[in-house]
């Protein structure tokens, strides 16, 4: 990623916070009558005003289908399609052909599992994954194992939340033929040395999908530098429409897979006899595309890169910071996740309350987190517990909120004592 594109040659300059906090008209709510605390963006990002415009603004003034109709409106729109791909291209370093928009994380790892994967593996392969992964990167596997008879290694963390990467490195023997793992854990925050672990795994001839969910909104992510084969990544948590995301693949790999769901627009010719499918990435997107949501999604991308994703990363970390030091002072109060790369996530108990109880009770008092397993069941067996409470921070997120949170939280607890 060049260095202008996600605005790190800004990092140095300062931003008006507050001005980029009055872009989200949402945050103005109330909710129970207090001024609305959003620390749920790992689970959805708020949307700016810019977003939300484009959106408005292709209903009002462009709506038609793409790729179909040769009249204006039918031109725009498959103009603006395009040029949201192209953006996203640019975001992460990438061929725009090589990026199949798709509605998220979920439908592009299932692509992979589809396409790639489901043809090519047999019994005695095997794929590993990690103990921090989110279902959309557990349950594709699972469905991939039961119909090839592979087999699924998984990858096992510390007390810290942190990959074991000795132990990683051991499981990539000769019959794995895939690693899937995530870049940031939705739940620990932990960031994954993705590169590194991509470069390992391609000395040996195994194949990296990455699930670049957590990733996406609140790094500067250069996918051509990670040295992956896939990256999968969502637009909703990246201030952009929700049915919205992408899979970027090598071009070899989009070349060899054979599309996963058929349909109108990823064909070249249709007989009876048989098809012809268009190239990669059409291939891989039968039907009618969320037109307006793309159109979003390239309006959150411009709106990030010109804030910069560097500066972005540097608000959350400050954020971060602030919100572990208030919340390590608590007692009783348990942060799960201590990983040394951290994203701006903080998954905790507290003693003698229950998750959801915490979070109904935080509501009441207008602040958003989340409570429960975070698709992650697997990650909760291991520390033991069946759900925790998440709090996660953006950049439009201010230290008064943190504050704000945190008496929240102790007005919260003596309720609960
Ligand atoms: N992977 C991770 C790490 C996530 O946090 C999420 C969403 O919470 C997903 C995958 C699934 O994303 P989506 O529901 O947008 O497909």
């Amino acid at each position: 990623m060049s260095a202008s594109t996600h605005g790190t040659d800004l990092a140095s300059t300062s931003v008006d916070w507050d001005r980029v906090r009055s872009d989200f008209p949402l945050l103005t709510r109330q909710v129970h009558g207090k001024p609305l605390v959003y620390l749920d963006s790992a689970n959805t990002g708020q949307k700016p005003a810019v977003v939300i415009d484009a959106v408005d603004d292709f209903y009002r003034r462009h709506n038609a289908n793409v790729s179909r109709a040769v009249h204006a409106l039918g031109t725009e729109a498959t103009e603006s399609y395009e040029g949201a791909r192209r953006k996203l291209a640019a975001f992460f370093n990438v061929r725009a052909d090589e990026l199949v928009l798709c509605s998220g994380t979920t439908f592009a790892l299932n692509l992979v599992a589809y396409s790639w994967a489901l043809p090519r593996l047999q019994p005695g392969d095997a794929i590993v994954l990690t103990r921090m992964e989110h279902h959309a990167n557990i349950v594709p596997w699972q469905l991939v194992a039961q119909r090839t008879g592979a087999t699924i290694k998984v990858a096992d963390i510390d007390a810290r939340g942190e990959l074991d990467l000795p132990a990683l490195y051991a499981l990539l023997t000769p019959e794995v033929k895939l690693l899937s793992l995530t870049h940031v854990s939705n739940v620990l925050g932990t960031v994954n040395p993705v590169r590194e672990i991509c470069r390992e795994a391609r000395r040996r001839g195994i194949v990296t999908a990455i699930d670049g969910s957590q990733a996406a909104p609140h790094r500067p992510v250069d996918i051509a530098a990670i040295g992956c084969d896939f990256y999968a990544f969502t637009g909703h948590k990246m201030c952009g429409p929700t049915g919205t995301g992408a899979l970027w693949a090598r071009r070899e790999h989009l070349a060899a897979m054979p599309p996963f769901i058929g349909g109108g627009e990823m064909i070249r010719e249709v007989r009876f006899e048989g098809t012809v499918y268009n190239d990669a990435p059409h291939k891989f997107e039968a039907g009618t595309p969320n037109i307006a949501g793309f159109i979003g999604l390239g309006a959150a991308v411009d709106y990030l890169s010109a804030l910069g994703m560097a500066q972005v990363e540097a608000r959350e970390q400050a954020l971060l910071e602030h919100a572990t030091q208030a919340l390590s002072a608590i007692e009783g109060l348990r942060i799960f996740g201590q990983a040394r790369e951290k994203a701006a996530v903080i998954s905790f108990l507290v003693e003698g309350a229950h998750a959801h109880d915490l979070a109904t009770l935080l509501d009441l008092e207008g602040v958003a987190i989340r409570s429960g397993h975070h698709c992650a069941h697997p990650l909760m067996h291991y520390f033991g517990v069946p759900a925790t409470c998440r709090a996660s921070f953006a950049f439009y997120n201010t230290h008064e909120e943190v504050d704000a949170f945190v008496a929240a939280l102790h007005k919260v607890r003596r309720l609960l004592a």
